[in-house]
């Protein structure tokens, strides 16, 4: 699975200790992050993650697109909900599209654990299901 990590500021920390605790998960999937979430992580965990824009600078469209492209399955984003974010009508189009696509979205650890069981469940293998997937071919 094609799983993408982000973390507004206040909420890296959260993350890192996130996908510390689940990192034998999250090892045998591919990982994507915006540009400093990626980098903490990595150098906290040694987690290979391929990195987009920051998401200030154009990194939560990066993997919008992505979406859009039916190239990922699963999408963490532990938001901060009490600081305004420069870029929030990149963050809502993000939020958008995981519902336009039905990507399995958390956006904050409780639901994020949810995901993360479920995905070492089995739980989300409809996602290697071609035909289930929301496709608009026009
Ligand atoms: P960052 O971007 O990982 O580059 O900090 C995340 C965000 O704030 O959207």
């Amino acid at each position: 699975m094609n799983i993408a990590l982000i973390a507004h500021d206040k909420k890296k920390q959260d993350l890192i200790d996130f996908v510390t605790a689940y990192k034998e998960i999250f090892s045998e999937h591919n990982l994507f992050a915006t540009g400093t979430t990626g980098k903490l992580i990595t150098n906290d965990t040694g987690l290979t993650i391929e990195r987009f824009q920051s998401g200030p600078l154009g990194g939560d469209q990066q993997i919008g697109a992505r979406i859009a492209n039916d190239e990922m399955d699963m999408i963490i984003f532990f938001r901060d909900p009490l600081t305004a974010q420069p870029h929030e009508p990149d963050v809502t189009a993000l939020l958008r599209l995981c519902d336009v696509y039905k990507i399995p979205l958390a956006t904050n650890e409780a639901s994020a654990e949810i995901l993360i069981r479920g995905l070492e469940s089995g739980w989300l293998d409809w996602r290697t299901i071609k035909e289930k997937r929301v496709r608009y071919d026009g």
